[in-house]
């Protein structure tokens, strides 16, 4: 009895021990190659680790730089690409996100981490995926999240205005609710494009809707739904 215990106590520790050898070669790359400059996103992938948002089939690859699949041919977004639209986005303690499209909550619950006293509502418009994030947010004791199975183009005028706005699919262009649900001085952040898509940075300003920067060649998966790609 005992001995068993202590064979999974030491193997448990052997992985955890390879888990964070992986994740600081990952930290480094992103570090080196300018994805990720912040200390607070930083801390947010050593708090909140891949590896509990990645299918079992995917546990090897869970700290290589790249999307992964999830379920519902859809994908956990690349590492690299999280931390770029994480530090875009700007978060601060105590503001109110809304996510489109939480795939397996990874990023979700690095915007929980971020927003501390805040809240982030997530959408995602399948259920096998709701339930798969729940599960995986349920690792962590974040109280400050709300998954929502539903139409994300739709935003979720319930709960608006958002300080914060992400969207992780590819718009052919930004949603026009999501835009009205943006609170006075808000950012957006989205791929928007077809096959290849730019990252843009929109801020709401008296003046209007304005570009804070914008970089090239992305590709997610589409975002779908009734201002978005029709199926
Ligand atoms: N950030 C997620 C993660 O780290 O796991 C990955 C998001 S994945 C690239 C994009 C997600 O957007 C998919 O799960 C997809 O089902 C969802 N999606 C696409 N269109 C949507 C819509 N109209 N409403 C809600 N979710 C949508």
């Amino acid at each position: 009895m005992i001995k068993n215990y202590i064979y999974t106590l030491l193997n448990r520790i052997k992985i955890e021990k390879k888990y964070n050898i992986a994740l600081n070669n990952l930290i480094n790359y992103l570090r080196d190659s300018k994805f990720l400059n912040d200390d607070n996103v930083e801390s947010a992938f050593r708090n909140i680790p891949r590896h509990e948002f990645v299918q079992t089939s995917e546990l090897d690859r869970a700290y290589s730089n790249e999307p992964l699949s999830i379920m519902k041919n859809q994908t956990i977004s690349q590492p690299g690409v999280v931390s770029r639209m994480t530090e875009w986005l700007d978060i601060k303690d105590g503001q109110k996100i809304l996510e489109i499209g939480t795939g397996s909550a990874w990023q979700t619950a690095i915007l929980s981490y971020l927003v501390g006293t805040g809240t982030v509502y997530s959408i995602e418009r399948h259920s096998e995926l709701v339930k798969f994030a729940k599960e995986n947010l349920e690792k962590f004791s974040l109280n400050n999240t709300h998954v929502i199975l539903g139409d994300g183009s739709l935003g979720y005028p319930q709960a608006s205005p958002f300080d914060r706005i992400m969207i992780t699919a590819a718009c052919q262009e930004i949603p026009l609710p999501l835009l009205e649900q943006l609170a006075d001085n808000g950012l957006i952040i989205a791929p928007v494009g077809d096959s290849s898509q730019s990252l843009v940075l929109l801020k709401k300003t008296p003046k209007g809707i304005i570009e804070i920067k914008s970089q090239s060649h992305y590709i997610f998966v589409p975002l779908l739904g009734k201002f978005g790609k029709k199926n």
